[in-house]
């Protein structure tokens, strides 16, 4: 066995194995270190039976080499099949998801010439921890699971990778005037975590004109860090205003291992015509060499990829109907190029490591004191939902305040989040799926979960169908649920 550096290497479905070939030819003429362990993952092994798309001698290799560069995959549609990058982000801790995006104007034309901005997404929690249950026939629900040493880990990323690549400005994105309890947490502890790095500038925006002011001014931003769907929306924006989805790669970073990647997917529409764009995967190797300590190597690929679009050599999707070359051609004005530096871009430049450059976390402060914490978690009461299609809220309500107590007393009925009892309008519109608010009673002093298993057995026994609960609880004191809507 050689001494060079195992990666474990999949070539992916579509165009996957196309730009995959050329990737590697061009990190074997550039003379980077290392060994490919090919493994297959993706159509052909969701195909073969195995739901999860990846089998265990695959999971053997990438938990051995830490290592992973990936072509993309083909999620067959349908059939409950679950997203396998997905599945290896979470499976493997890569909490960190890393996409630069960044201007090649004139060449890749965008309205936007000067921006350098990347994206921090959060990568295991939020919408995609794929928690969904149907429990009515007219309501299904996705859980949006946000936590505080998840936000913790992924905010401080944010901050140290700003610190380590001189970057002046750490902005968040977040939708906490809607989601007060999520995302609002997800903004506080980025509050926190700011005032640790006073050299830094901050600030946060909500969401949606965050995004927009992506797709306008992208140029005011620098590092931006957000929760997870609102990183995979916004990180598709910004590559796409800067000119192609082939172009961009991303890193996907955990405490043990790290993949590289392209942005894209695997482009079926051009699979097997040798015309697709290697850039996207070159860039995720060039973020994979630099992590494995090859810096120098990665910098001569990257300056070469630069020149060899300064010389006008393009595939399809930047040519725009101009002359072309294929994917073999592009890999070869590449190998050709090594060795060269742009004169019209900024040369890139990466440094070799030195000791304390990985942007290693100390655990969350959380975590680290989870066994002192003292926060007295206090239960203040008990949403029950129940499925209804035929009495009236007003019905509903009274029926339930008649079997409340002692111990509870009914506060409020909501459908889809919203007040219809006590004193509902006729205009809002209902569903099957009603929330049914009670608290402790007043003169009770202390509420059990045997209070609200009574509670669910009276419910019962009215013919009522509960289909879940959610306890309220206090933490030191603080409301730990939102309000319903006219509550
Ligand atoms: P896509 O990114 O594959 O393609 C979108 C458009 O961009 C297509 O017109 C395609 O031809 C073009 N394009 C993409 N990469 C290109 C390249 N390197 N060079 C030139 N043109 C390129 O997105 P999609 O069509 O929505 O998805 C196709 C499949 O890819 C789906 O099965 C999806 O699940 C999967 N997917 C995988 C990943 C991944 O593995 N990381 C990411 C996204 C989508």
């Amino acid at each position: 066995m050689s001494n060079k550096r195992q990666i474990t290497v999949a070539r992916g479905d579509g165009i996957g194995p196309e730009i995959m070939d050329a990737t590697l030819k061009i990190l074997e003429y550039a003379g980077a270190e290392f060994e490919p362990e090919f493994i297959d993952i993706g159509e052909k092994v969701y195909l073969a039976g195995q739901s999860a798309g990846i089998s265990d001698e695959a999971w053997e290799s990438l938990r051995r080499t830490k290592v992973f560069l990936k072509s993309p995959i083909t999620t067959p549609q349908g059939g409950g099949y679950k997203s396998l990058n997905v599945t290896i982000r979470k499976t493997l801790g890569l909490y960190a998801n890393i996409r630069p995006n960044i201007s090649y104007h004139p060449i890749i034309k965008t309205k936007h010439p000067d921006v350098d901005l990347v994206i921090v997404r959060e990568n295991e929690e939020d919408l995609y921890a794929g928690i969904e249950h149907q429990q009515t026939p007219e309501v299904v629900q996705c859980l949006k699971l946000i936590t505080r040493p998840g936000s913790e880990k992924i905010v401080r990323y944010a901050f140290e990778y700003a610190k380590k690549n001189n970057r002046k400005k750490v902005t968040c994105f977040t939708k906490d005037n809607i989601m007060k309890l999520s995302d609002g947490l997800f903004h506080k502890v980025f509050n926190e975590i700011a005032q640790e790095y006073p050299d830094i500038e901050t600030d946060h925006w909500i969401i949606d004109i965050g995004i927009a002011k992506i797709a306008d001014t992208p140029q005011e931003f620098d590092v931006i860090v957000m929760p997870n769907l609102y990183g995979d929306i916004a990180s598709d924006v910004a590559a796409q205003i800067l000119g192609s989805v082939g172009v961009a790669g991303s890193a996907n970073i955990g405490d043990q291992c790290a993949m590289f990647e392209a942005i894209h997917g695997s482009a079926p529409d051009i699979a097997g015509k040798g015309i697709a764009n290697p850039s996207g995967l070159l860039h995720g190797a060039i973020m994979m060499l630099v992590h494995i300590g090859q810096p120098k190597v990665a910098e001569k690929i990257h300056n070469a990829w630069l020149k060899t679009l300064e010389d006008g050599v393009y595939t399809g999707d930047i040519a725009k109907g101009g002359p072309s070359v294929g994917t073999n051609e592009f890999a070869e004005a590449v190998i050709a190029r090594l060795g060269q530096v742009p004169t019209k871009f900024e040369p890139a430049s990466y440094k070799e490591k030195s000791e304390g450059d990985d942007v290693k976390l100390e655990m969350s402060p959380l975590a680290k004191d989870r066994a002192n914490r003292q926060i007295v978690q206090e239960l203040d009461g008990v949403d029950v939902f129940v499925l209804n299609n035929e009495i009236t809220a007003d019905e509903l309500g009274q029926k339930l305040e008649a079997i409340a107590g002692p111990e509870l007393e009914l506060a409020i009925i909501t459908n889809r989040g919203v007040k219809v009892y006590p004193n509902g309008f006729p205009e809002t519109f209902t569903t099957d799926h009603w929330r049914c608010r009670f608290h402790l009673s007043e003169g009770q002093s202390q509420l059990t979960n045997t209070d609200i298993m009574k509670l669910l057995q009276r419910v019962d026994e009215a013919g009522i169908q509960w289909i879940k609960i959610e306890n309220l609880y206090k933490f030191n004191g603080e409301r730990g649920y939102s309000l319903g809507q006219g509550q």
